[in-house]
């Protein structure tokens, strides 16, 4: 173990996620652990720049694993963008003794860390903390199996309504450009049409499946829709064709939103972050830098900061496979 970190600062940044409490907690105890002090950050770059630090021990984490959101708060700085934002946040570390920094976020956030470590050398490590599941190097984002889980369940109450009034229900679930989310509720809460960015189906085969399932025999329907699907300009635009073409179908619409980033996080979240944060404060301890900690194959594994960020996630072709012959 390395004798030159002494002390660790942690912190929140960008979008937050369920899981990030979880994930503070591990990496908190962690340098109790080894004996290494440990600060949190409050509000990402943001509290960086402005040094609003609080000393942390085991203690201090105590009762959070279950909790949504963030305690050390998330923000977005565009301070921390230019080169001055970025040298005052290097002082402040330094006023503090802070030797190395564990980032929690998504990759805007990393962008950020490998610029901060290119320029004054920082040791910086990424744990990838968004529900989205959109960053290259782990096959499980904090917060992705949490947000499919919440998703599920809602739409599963839609479709309670659904089949009561034989309507058509678009349902928008977040993702931005990748459709993980849309696929796996899809197939998981057994809708009959999944849109996805990976995949452009076309109105024309959207209207055909449609009319399939009408015909064989199903009064209602469920559509899930990625927020970055292309098909229409948007869900309610996606609708109204619908509507015009299929008059048979009332349609409605359901767009998710923000809920989709919130709640207790699921066990498999509060043990990916537990795992994520020995990983990222043990690899920190090694030497290592400038690493993304992500779950591949069942084992941690780092991957490097600029990779993390310029690599594709990509869709699980097996996946979408089944979801085909799910909504046959
Ligand atoms: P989410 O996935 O939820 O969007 P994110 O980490 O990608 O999370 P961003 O808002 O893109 O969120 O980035 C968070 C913060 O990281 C920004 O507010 C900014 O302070 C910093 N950051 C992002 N890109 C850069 C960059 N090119 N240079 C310096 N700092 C950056």
């Amino acid at each position: 173990m390395s004798k030159s970190i002494k002390k660790i600062g942690v912190m929140t940044s960008g979008g937050d996620s369920p899981g990030m409490n979880a994930a503070i907690r591990s990496v908190v105890r962690t340098c109790a652990y080894y004996h290494v002090d440990c600060v949190g950050i409050y509000r990402g770059y943001e509290g960086m720049i402005e040094g609003d630090f609080k000393e942390m021990n085991a203690r201090s984490v105590k009762g959070i694993i279950n909790k949504g959101g963030t305690i050390l708060k998330s923000a977005r700085s565009k301070e921390f963008r230019t080169a001055e934002g970025r040298k005052i946040a290097y002082e402040k570390l330094k006023e503090q003794n802070i030797d190395a920094l564990v980032v929690i976020g998504g990759d805007g956030s990393f962008t950020g860390a490998m610029i901060f470590n290119q320029e004054f050398g920082f040791p910086v490590m990424g744990i990838p903390g968004t529900i989205d599941n959109d960053i290259f190097g782990t096959t499980h984002t904090l917060g992705y199996d949490t947000a499919l889980n919440t998703v599920v369940e809602v739409i599963d109450k839609i479709r309670d309504t659904a089949s009561s009034h034989n309507r058509l229900f678009f349902v928008e679930v977040m993702g931005r450009d990748v459709g993980h989310i849309a696929l796996n509720v899809g197939v998981g809460a057994g809708a009959e049409e999944i849109l996805i960015p990976e995949e452009n189906l076309g109105l024309d085969r959207l209207l055909e499946s449609l009319r399939r399932s009408k015909r064989s025999g199903k009064s209602s329907s469920i559509v899930v829709v990625a927020e970055g699907d292309k098909i229409g300009k948007n869900v309610f635009e996606l609708k109204d064709y619908v509507e015009e073409n299929m008059t048979e179908y009332e349609v409605r619409v359901s767009v998710l939103g923000h809920m989709q980033r919130g709640g207790s996080p699921s066990c498999f979240d509060r043990v990916l972050a537990s795992r994520m944060g020995v990983k990222a404060v043990e690899s920190l301890l090694e030497g290592q830098t400038n690493y993304m900690v992500g779950l591949l194959n069942d084992k941690m594994a780092l991957t490097p900061l600029d990779q993390a960020i310029k690599g594709q996630s990509k869709i699980d072709k097996e996946l979408l496979r089944v979801s085909d012959i799910m909504t046959t």
